[in-house]
């Protein structure tokens, strides 16, 4: 059995509190709780994590980790949030911050939200929890040291300041100190307790719906060269509609059978027509396809392969039916996976390089701007388009995208011609 909680600063000196029992790992993230690959009996505890900056921690991740048997819990800050969120669905919440968020009389996430320093710099808080002065002014409220209009004046003047202006300057002169809860840290504290108790997983009834799916093959294959391709690959866009169509006429097999009407010369169409996202004969249709289509296909290139285009665009994949999978099996020559390790490699040195002699520059904060501008260049859309691009190439979507390209950016926009990978996957070829 495995424990893992994710702090920060909520508690800077968890590891102290925790003891050896409990893996103590930095504040969760979007994808972290898929990396521990959860299973019956584990216990993970989630206090901080980060949401500004990155992805946040997806509800789905959460309910995955349920569903694979482990507890998770939750408390203090983004803990207490999801685990209000999730309680129904078997998230356990712990302490007064959890408490008031699932009764509902705290309602909004900037309650919990603080500026801190890094992880290298102890997590130290820069702006104070609204949720901290709300319990220290009710505390002094009952001692009879502050009236409860001041109470009420105080916490709506301090609402109304962006959680990130917060510090603590701003409450200077007046009688808090002495009297100050930090709300966080004890309900830290008492999530600690809780997980080193005897914990009997609930495991609740989760669809494994296509969003779930498609985000955690998404996790599997970051780091896979697979990406690299879908990135990079010549010709990528070609292999990808190939597999969605073989894709579509197996769904169209099993689930339309032979004898299925079939007013199209093109099977991709027909099971369009099938599933009733189209109708012969519609002259609305081309129009309704718009979002999947660049503006360069829909000046230059006829309606029948516009249709087809869109269709195969558009087509969501059961769950179970992946063309990725299939790619990567097809990218599985030696030569292939070696030109990807390189590429990746070369990334990587261009990066250390100029993150030794640039100070300040960091591959992981090229902004997203920059990152779009490199994306339409690359693959000859507009910046609007990059959604569709990103669709072309088999990737959920622009934002999935523009992460995976992240790490390319100086690789792939100083040397353009070293990331044109070739793909020889129809074994023709020398
Ligand atoms: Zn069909």
């Amino acid at each position: 059995m495995r424990r893992f909680l994710f702090v920060g600063p909520s508690l800077p000196d968890a590891r102290e509190h925790a003891g050896d029992g409990i893996r103590i790992l930095p504040p969760v993230k979007a994808g972290d709780l898929l990396a521990l690959e959860p299973g019956p009996g584990d216990v993970i505890g989630i206090v901080d994590g980060l949401f500004h900056q990155v992805r946040s921690v997806q509800h789905k991740e959460i309910l995955y980790a349920l569903q694979c048997g482990a507890a998770v819990l939750g408390a203090a800050s983004m803990g207490a949030l999801r685990a209000a969120e999730l309680a129904p669905f078997g998230m356990r919440g712990v302490g007064r911050v959890y408490a008031d968020f699932a009764s509902g009389r705290l309602t909004a996430d900037d309650e919990v939200a603080v500026v801190h320093t890094d992880r290298e710099h102890g997590y130290r808080c820069l702006t104070f929890p609204l949720v901290s002065l709300r319990y220290t002014v009710e505390r002094l409220v009952e001692l009879g040291r502050m009236s409860p209009r001041e109470a009420g004046e105080l916490i709506r003047e301090m609402r109304a300041v962006h959680y990130m202006d917060r510090t603590f300057g701003r409450l200077a002169g007046k009688p808090l100190k002495s009297a100050w809860i930090d709300a966080k840290k004890d309900d830290a504290i008492l999530l600690i307790e809780e997980m080193s108790k005897e914990i009997s997983p609930e495991r609740p009834d989760v669809p494994n719906t296509i969003y779930l799916h498609a985000w955690r093959l998404g996790q599997e294959i970051s780091g896979h060269p697979l990406r690299v391709f879908q990135l990079f690959g010549r010709g990528y866009e070609e292999l990808h509609a190939r597999l969605v169509e073989d894709a579509i006429r197996d769904e169209c097999a099993s689930r339309c059978g032979p004898e299925a009407p079939a007013e199209f010369p093109d099977p991709v169409l027909n099971h369009a027509c099938h599933e009733g996202y189209l109708t012969p004969g519609d002259t609305t249709l081309l129009p309704r396809l718009r979002p999947w289509l660049t503006e360069a296909e829909r000046t230059g290139e006829p309606p029948a392969i516009l249709l087809r285009k869109a269709v195969t665009r558009a087509f969501r994949m059961l769950p179970d039916v992946t063309p990725d999978a299939e790619a990567a099996r097809r990218l599985r020559s030696p030569q292939l996976q070696a030109r990807a390790r390189d590429v990746r490699a070369l990334a990587t040195a261009i990066n250390l390089n100029a993150e030794s002699r640039l100070p300040g520059f960091s591959a992981e904060r090229v902004p997203d701007e920059r990152l779009a501008q490199l994306a339409s260049e690359l693959y000859g859309v507009r910046r609007d388009e990059l959604e569709i691009a990103a669709r072309m190439r088999g990737i959920p979507g622009a934002d999935v995208l523009l992460a995976a390209l992240r790490p390319y950016y100086l690789l792939a926009k100083y040397n353009p011609e070293t990331v044109a990978l070739s793909l020889d996957i129809s074994g023709r070829n020398p």
